[in-house]
């Protein structure tokens, strides 16, 4: 039996056990509502209180400026709805590589009348800062850049927008869902109004993010009823989740640095085994500053699909960039927004590792994708 090899860390996390110990109790004894005023309410709300702060500590902000959600595509969409939705003449500036979760309330807004102006991206998958700017007016509403990107893994610029939007008191979003937990993340000194958490990228469980939200800037709520979450996002919390999230965020606290380092190492490890394989191949945003544990791919001449399914039948999980249908492939709209190169870009594969990964694992991945790309001649 072949040990299987997990390597779509971006697509999402396994809980960790430290994580899942945190939760257990929530999810069976300690099952009161934090609304509550008896002791097992007051107990659940207890919970809460310290996982807000375990969030909080981790991006450098006050506990009452983190508000819990459901996932990342809910942040988001509270942001975008919350702050543009009805706002005659709101002016939206993002880019063109961010995820669906903001690209597609983005679009669903300018159909209803908002302005959309989506910044480009360079080959090497950086949004530039003049660009941003240059697309702010006076009656710009908000400006949403993601902080990483999900494919390429690439470190966006963020002060530099941030403070270019704040000059002329522009409120800017990031969606941070890839890089919190990976990088160091700190709204204050990335000058940043909003930003979006997502659980699941962090070893936290699926069904659970966190917006935070500069104290004294207004959103309107998307979720109304009891008034939860200071009434933002109204809903009976659900704590064993949210207490999953702020022990996922102190692990992070406890050993960014260090993990982050370790998981360049295995980076480093992977492209010298990469090379060794003689494949021709093209790393993407090599020239950006890049996630630990990201690399994505392009290799000549090749269909991404063929490579998924000969690592697959190896037992090795990754993500594509592009999707063959037919003869025709289409790529992923962040390889199109880099206009990625064509003998290149249908042959894109993500590879993404995380806190679990070992070098051996590297060194198993490398082995079985020689054979892959052996196979495909
Ligand atoms: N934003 C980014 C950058 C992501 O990578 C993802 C998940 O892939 C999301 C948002 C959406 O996360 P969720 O599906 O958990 O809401």
């Amino acid at each position: 039996m072949m040990r299987p090899l997990y390597f779509d860390y971006n697509a999402t996390t396994p809980i960790l056990p430290v994580v899942f110990e945190a939760m257990r109790p929530f999810l069976t004894e300690h099952f009161g509502n934090p609304g509550s005023g008896h002791a097992w309410g007051m107990r659940a709300r207890r919970a809460v209180d310290q996982a807000r702060a375990q969030v909080a500590g981790l991006i450098n902000c006050r506990p009452e400026e983190v508000y819990f959600t459901s996932c990342a595509t809910e942040s988001n969409n509270l942001v975008l709805r919350g702050l543009l939705e009805g706002v005659a003449g709101a002016h939206l500036v993002t880019t063109a590589m961010e995820h669906p979760a903001i690209l597609e309330p983005a679009r669903a807004l300018a159909y209803l009348g908002l302005d959309l102006t989506l910044a480009g991206v360079d080959g090497q998958g950086l949004v530039d800062p003049g660009e941003v700017e240059r697309a702010c007016r006076p009656r710009t509403s908000l400006v949403s850049v993601m902080l990483a990107n999900n494919e390429t893994g690439a470190i966006q610029p963020l002060a530099e927008i941030a403070s270019a939007a704040r000059e002329r008191g522009i409120p800017v979003h990031s969606d941070a869902s890839q890089a919190v937990g990976k990088i160091a993340v700190d709204v204050a000194a990335l000058g940043l109004d909003l930003m979006t958490i997502a659980g699941h990228k962090l070893y936290a469980p699926k069904g659970v993010g966190a917006l935070y939200v500069r104290e004294g800037l207004k959103l309107a709520p998307q979720m109304r009823g009891g008034g939860q979450e200071r009434g933002l996002r109204s809903g009976t919390e659900n704590v064993a989740f949210l207490v999953g999230l702020g022990a996922a965020c102190e692990l992070a606290s406890q050993d960014l640095a260090q993990e982050e380092a370790r998981q360049r190492g295995l980076g480093r490890l992977f492209l010298e085994g990469l090379a060794g394989l003689g494949a021709d191949h093209m790393l993407f945003a090599e020239a950006s500053p890049r996630l630990p544990g990201t690399m994505f791919v392009g290799f000549g001449c090749r269909r991404a699909a063929d490579i998924i399914s000969g690592l697959a039948g190896l037992d090795v999980a990754v993500s594509a960039g592009a999707a063959c249908h037919g003869d025709a492939t289409s790529l992923s709209h962040v390889l199109a927004a880099m206009a990625a190169p064509p003998e290149y870009a249908p042959g894109t594969i993500r590879f993404s590792w995380g806190r679990p990964t070992t070098p051996g694992d590297v060194a198993e991945l490398l082995e079985r994708l020689g054979q892959v790309l052996a196979q495909l001649g």
